[in-house]
């Protein structure tokens, strides 16, 4: 199938409470080899009622393929994130 985007998915029914699942697009973050990867504009299934989430499978397979390729992943544009270490001094506090 090669029609997916002309074609909207039916994503169907929620698993957990029956509620029809929507098309929503979401930032995805992985780790990968001690690396965090966030993969942009991923559709998926998002129930509104209760939050719960499906990836069809071909996005699935894409995101695979994605993650045997470390030349890509190398190459792609970078965005720096806040890296915090855990403090027992102000836990305690
Ligand atoms: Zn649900």
């Amino acid at each position: 199938m090669t029609n997916t985007d002309t074609v909207k998915y039916n994503y169907g029914e929620c698993e957990i409470c029956d509620t029809p699942m929507q098309e929503r697009r979401i930032s995805q973050d992985f780790w990968w080899r001690g690396e965090l990867i966030i993969v942009k504009d991923v559709p998926v299934g998002v129930c509104p009622q209760c939050g719960e989430k499906v990836v069809r499978a071909d996005v699935g397979r894409w995101l695979a393929k994605l993650m045997e390729n470390p030349e890509r992943i190398a190459s792609a544009p970078k965005v720096s994130v806040p890296a915090i270490r855990f403090n027992a001094e102000e836990a305690a506090a």
